[in-house]
């Protein structure tokens, strides 16, 4: 990682704490790990987001519904899953250093390694050896690539590594009062299971046709062997899934389908297509005939933000045979009852909330007359902002504020807005630049004589006049996206 990338994202972790997007769970019992809180400005952000993924999925698509799925499951809907066999992750530990990874991740970095120094044959032959053990799930031969490539740990800078071991990611806790007849059950490590134990009811009860979509949004658990890199990795985390269930035979259309309608959907919010690409999977997880990621370059490269996978039929079919109860679709077009074929979307609230941050994150500088200022703004795209204007009280009194919170009553019930009094003008602006708020409205001497206001855009920092009753629709202007 280029150092002065390490520094950007350093920053954006230090930003959120300061002004109240992400704060460490638990902080004043000294954190707990992987697991963090959003403050009063990234809750906003964070809601903002999942809103503008449940209306382009939910609200925009005819044949897509949303549930809201309970996170306490039975417990046989995870060995149906395949979940309690095989939801691990190759985990090794370094004995002099006493740290845990996963072995998989080491030697993907040395690749990237490999190819970074130019060593492309080098990297290919790792590569390939890599995708064949984890076909085999062979952990000796991972150990063995760890061993022969002289990958040493981060920490200790050794080479004296503990043999790899698979490590089951669910967590579990006791379900039920009576400690004898407590049950074990899994707080759920993905949402999509609470789609696919529901497809009947859903199916039935709004008279679905395949090709159909069930969306939810929801907490997701996982144990989480390394922790790290923020909110990238959490043991504790939100997802946004949709399972769009097709006919047999028809999945590799609905997957490309998808594949492109969710890479638009990241366009859609302005980001620069060359810090998105595609990334195929080595190793389809144990239900999938096709699966890509959705990757952003992040300060410290390019990492997975979205999931969109060929799921088959392997969920619902598993169900079927647990639950000894039929899991089909009459499809009146070819009279045939099947198991629909399934093609999922999956992305992380919390991922999507880091690359917004990092991609926003600007320091500028400025110039105020003679002199040059630096700031530091939040091109957050304006319909994710945590608020849509600020309004300012030139001074805080003249009956300035009073006009200034009536103002803000013919706003509030539309956008989220802030009102500040304290301080410059100047220093409001750069406390607004720094939450990411689009537009800030001040209210002057002229206000009550001419009806307008001054209003100054984030980005250019150009000021303008404008009439009050032009405020919404300017600002609803700018909410458009490009
Ligand atoms: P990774 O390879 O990074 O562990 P994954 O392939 O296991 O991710 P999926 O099971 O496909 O992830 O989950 C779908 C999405 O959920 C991911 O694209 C990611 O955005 C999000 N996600 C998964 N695990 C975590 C986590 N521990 N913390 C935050 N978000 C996560």
């Amino acid at each position: 990682m280029a150092a002065i990338n390490e520094d950007v994202f350093k920053k954006v972790i230090s930003h959120c704490k300061e002004y109240g997007f992400v704060f460490p769970s638990s902080e004043i019992y000294d954190g707990l790990g992987a697991v963090y809180d959003y403050g009063q400005n990234g809750s906003e952000l964070k809601k903002n987001i999942k809103e503008y993924w449940w209306k382009s999925m939910v609200q925009l698509n005819e044949n897509i519904v949303g549930i809201d799925s309970a996170i306490f499951m039975h417990p046989k809907i995870w060995k149906a899953s395949g979940h309690v066999d095989s939801f691990n992750d190759p985990m090794i530990d370094n004995k002099d250093s006493k740290k845990r990874y996963r072995a998989d991740e080491l030697i993907e970095d040395q690749i990237e390694k490999y190819l970074k120094k130019g060593k492309s044959d080098k990297a290919d032959q790792l590569r390939t050896m890599f995708a064949q053990y984890m076909e085999a799930s062979d952990l000796e031969g991972l150990k063995n690539l760890i061993v022969e490539h002289e990958i040493v740990c981060p920490v200790s800078g050794t080479r004296n590594w503990a043999n790899v071991r698979q490590f089951n990611l669910m967590f579990s806790t006791q379900f039920g009062s009576d400690a004898d007849e407590a049950t074990e059950i899994y707080l759920r490590p993905e949402t999509a299971q609470g789609i696919f134990v529901n497809f009947m009811n859903v199916q039935k009860t709004g008279r679905m046709k395949i090709p159909f979509g069930i969306a939810q949004i929801g907490k997701a658990f996982r144990n989480e062997i390394v922790a790290r890199q923020f909110i990238m990795r959490m043991r504790e985390f939100e997802q946004m899934e949709m399972q769009f269930f097709v006919r047999p035979g028809e999945e590799m259309k609905w997957y490309e389908h998808w594949k492109s309608e969710r890479m638009k959907w990241h366009l859609s919010l302005g980001v620069d297509s060359s810090k998105y690409r595609f990334h195929d999977h080595v190793k389809l997880a144990h239900y999938a005939n096709a699966a890509v990621d959705i990757e952003y370059e992040f300060p410290f490269g390019f990492k997975e933000v979205e999931g969109i996978h060929s799921r088959t039929d392997f969920d619902l079919k598993q169900h079927q045979a647990m639950c000894n109860k039929k899991l089909q679709y009459f499809d009146p077009e070819i009279n045939q009852n099947y198991v629909p074929y399934v093609v999922e979307t999956s992305i992380g609230v919390d991922r999507m909330f880091l690359l917004t941050l990092c991609n926003a994150y600007k320091e500028e500088k400025v110039a105020n007359g003679d002199k040059v200022d630096s700031r530091t703004v939040l091109n957050i795209p304006p319909i994710l902002a945590p608020y849509k204007a600020a309004i300012f009280p030139l001074v805080k009194k003249d009956g300035l504020p009073e006009k200034s919170r009536a103002i803000m009553d013919t706003l509030k019930f539309k956008y989220n807005c802030l009102y500040d009094e304290k301080d410059a003008i100047g220093k409001r602006y750069r406390r607004q630049d720094a939450l990411g708020t689009p537009y800030c409205i001040t209210i002057d001497y002229d206000t009550a004589a001419d009806s307008s206001v001054t209003i100054r855009e984030r980005d250019s920092m150009q000021q303008e006049r404008v009439p009050i009753d032009k405020l919404s629709e300017i600002i609803d202007k700018r909410l458009e996206l490009k």
